[in-house]
Formats: C-alpha cells, sequence, structure tokens
C-alpha cells in the first residue's frame, strides 16, 4: 500500500496563487468544441512573428545539439549599440517574467517588503511571495494615474524594490518623466525602482520615458524590456533588464547558466534589426485601438485611454456574464477580476478583422445581456 509522505513545502508557498494567464485557443476549442477562436487576452502581437525571424530559426536549428551562449555575448552587443549602453548594463533572460523572479532572489529577505501600485501585473506580488517578503500595495489614483506622493510614502526602512510599470498593464496609463524623476530624486539609499517597461514601445506620449535615460545618468533603476509584445516573441521567451552594472553582476549570482536557449537569442538578434515588421506592428496597433475606441464611443462604453497595445473598458455588473458569453462564442478576452476590477474587461488589440469580430459580439451582447 503506498502512502502519502507528509512533506511540508515553505510556508511562503500557501501565500501564492497560480498565476492565471490568458485561456489557451486549444484550451477554448476542447471547451465548446469551436473550430475557430480569436484570442484577444494576453497582449501577444497579432501579426505573427516576422518571416525573416522564422527564416533565422530556420537557420540555426543544426546546432541545437550545442549549448546556447550563457553570457548572450551577441545579443548584449545588439541590444547595447541599440540603446548606447554598453553590455555590463544588460542581463538577458528567458522572458521577462524570469528577470523578476531573479530580481526578487537577488534583494528579497522574508523581512524585506516589495512597493507596488494597484492594479498592476502580478508577477511582482509572486516574486516577493515566492521568497516570503511583504507586499505593500499604492492604488492608482481614480484615472489610473501614478500618485508619486503616496508611492514614496509607502516606501518604509524594509522596501527593497519599487516596482512600477509603464504604460502599466492593465490599464495603459503612464508615469511622466517628470514623476519618474521626482521618484528618483526622493528615493531613500537601498531601494531599486524596477520600471517595467514591456509596452514602452507603444506609448507616444511626449513626456513618457523608458527610464534608459536615467540608467545611463547612474539612477538606482532597472529597466524592464520583452520581446513578447511589440517584437512578436512571446512564445520563444526572451527578454532583458538594464541597469547599472553593479545590479547587473548582483543578479547575475542567481542567474541560471543556459536561461536563453539558442532559438531565441538568434530570434531576439534578428527582430532587433527588423524595423520593417516593427513598424508595421507599431501602425496596425494604431489603428487597432483607434477601432476600439470608436467603437466604444459609440457604445457608450467607458475606456481608459491607453499607451499600449490593449484597452481596459468598463462594461459594468454584467462584465463577468459577457465574457462568459464572448468565450462560449471563441472570443478570448480577460476579465478584470484578476485585478480586483469586476465590472472592467482587458481587450488586447488584435488585427482590424479580429476587433470588427469582437465589435460585433460585444454590440449584440450589451443589448440581450445589458450592461
Ligand atoms: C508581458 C509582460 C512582461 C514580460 O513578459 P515575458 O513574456 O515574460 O517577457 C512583463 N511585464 C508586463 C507588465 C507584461 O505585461
Amino acid at each position: 500500500m503506498s502512502k502519502l509522505p507528509t512533506i511540508h513545502s515553505r510556508k511562503t508557498l500557501e501565500k501564492i496563487q497560480s498565476y492565471q494567464p490568458g485561456m489557451p485557443i486549444w484550451e477554448l476549442k476542447k471547451m465548446y468544441g469551436l473550430s475557430h477562436v480569436i484570442k484577444l487576452a494576453s497582449n501577444e502581437n497579432p501579426l505573427g512573428p516576422s518571416p525573416k525571424i522564422i527564416r533565422a530559426i530556420l537557420g540555426s536549428l543544426p546546432e541545437l545539439h550545442r549549448y546556447p551562449d550563457a553570457n548572450t555575448t551577441t545579443l548584449k552587443e545588439h541590444l547595447a549599440d541599440h540603446l548606447k549602453l554598453s553590455p555590463e548594463h544588460l542581463l538577458v533572460t528567458n522572458g521577462g517574467d524570469e528577470l523578476i523572479k531573479l530580481l526578487s532572489e537577488t534583494y528579497l529577505e522574508p523581512e524585506d517588503e516589495i512597493v507596488v501600485p494597484s492594479p498592476t501585473f502580478r508577477e511582482y506580488e509572486f516574486g516577493a511571495h515566492v521568497m516570503g517578503a511583504a507586499i505593500k500595495t499604492v492604488p492608482l489614483e481614480a484615472d489610473y494615474a501614478f500618485n508619486v506622493s503616496a508611492i514614496l510614502a509607502a516606501i518604509t526602512d524594509r522596501t527593497k524594490l519599487v516596482y512600477l510599470c509603464s504604460p502599466n498593464n492593465p490599464t495603459g496609463t503612464y508615469l511622466t518623466r517628470q514623476d519618474l524623476a521626482v521618484l528618483l530624486d526622493q528615493l531613500p539609499d537601498g531601494v531599486l525602482l524596477v520600471l517595467d517597461a514591456a509596452y514602452s514601445h507603444y506609448a507616444t506620449a511626449e513626456d513618457y520615458t523608458t527610464g534608459m535615460e536615467f540608467v545611463r545618468q547612474g539612477y538606482p533603476i532597472l529597466v524592464l524590456q520583452t520581446f513578447s509584445k511589440i517584437y512578436a516573441l512571446a512564445g520563444i521567451r526572451v527578454g532583458f533588464g538594464v541597469a547599472h552594472p553593479f545590479v547587473i553582476q548582483k543578479i547575475l549570482k542567481v542567474k541560471e547558466p543556459f536561461n536563453v536557449n539558442s532559438l531565441a537569442q538568434t530570434a531576439a538578434i534578428t527582430a532587433l534589426g527588423d524595423v520593417e515588421h516593427y513598424d508595421k506592428s507599431l501602425a496596425e496597433n494604431t489603428k487597432g485601438r483607434k477601432q476600439l475606441y470608436d467603437a466604444f464611443d459609440e457604445m457608450n462604453i467607458s475606456y481608459t485611454v491607453s499607451m499600449s497595445n490593449f484597452v481596459l473598458a468598463k462594461l459594468g455588473p454584467n462584465a463577468g456574464a459577457i465574457y462568459q458569453e464572448l468565450l462560449a462564442r471563441g472570443i478570448i478576452l480577460r476579465y478584470g477580476d484578476t485585478w480586483g476590477l469586476p465590472e472592467h474587461i482587458r481587450i488586447s488589440v488584435g488585427t482590424l478583422e479580429e476587433n470588427q469580430i469582437l465589435i460585433e459580439n460585444l454590440r449584440e451582447l450589451l443589448l440581450t445581456i445589458g450592461k
């Protein structure tokens, strides 16, 4: 007879709720027996990967028996060139998510705290929970703007990391250059500001900053970037961090040697040189976002103007029911419940055709189910 052993896992794991990703296409197909599904749930690039990248990946397949370059040397050189920084300022990771975990492992003791605005990306909390550290949340303002004085006021002797996502997921709002400068100037010693700029490429506001200028000036800031969004490489997993070499050296201590696979390195290098796909992706997103805004205006749906590739819309008390019905019809969005916004949905901007199908279904459901 087999007996389940009582092995106690670490106490802090009890606090972790496993990450709820946007439902995968295959799962919804299976659930409702659908043959066609539109996924507007994970802020992926709807255009798909560029043909140049597919060719480059195919070209690198014969070397798959070799370990990847543990230092991602070539990719870092390209990135350094691109960003006008040195390779020593860079750390390449298995997606931006890995970087958040590495940061947590590098800096957080159980008695430490992180400060995070709310609502925002949930991975920051995950990283803190893994290390048993505490989380202090600071609500965004009513229009989802960042409240700089409240963020500064939340910092204590125990604070190690302050996470700011700009443009913010799921709101699409951003932190101005002026506000970031104030934050960095008043940040107490011993605190690292992590600026998650996963969506920076979509941000067009005059006073938006990727934070890179502050890295160059030597401030205690780490900028997170990813190839998952505008570069259309979410499936291959590659992202990076940019910070003072002193910070990068510390994080390197907890990094697995071969964290970024060879195909990901090839893909990212190629993506940096592929201006055509980048420009096309940006232009399509601007058009698609406008298409959603226009439809929402017409349907009297309130939404937050977004500097990103998704839009947060307020449907009302029936948002959950509408979200569920859209699922049954083969359209996957993200329900705001995840962020404590049960009347909201977050819609990733799709192709013009996908957006149109969503709009038509939404219009119909607002008539039948109602707000
Ligand atoms: C998508 C995303 C990331 C990074 O995602 P990876 O796919 O792990 O690179 C980081 N931060 C935010 C806010 C994101 O939405």
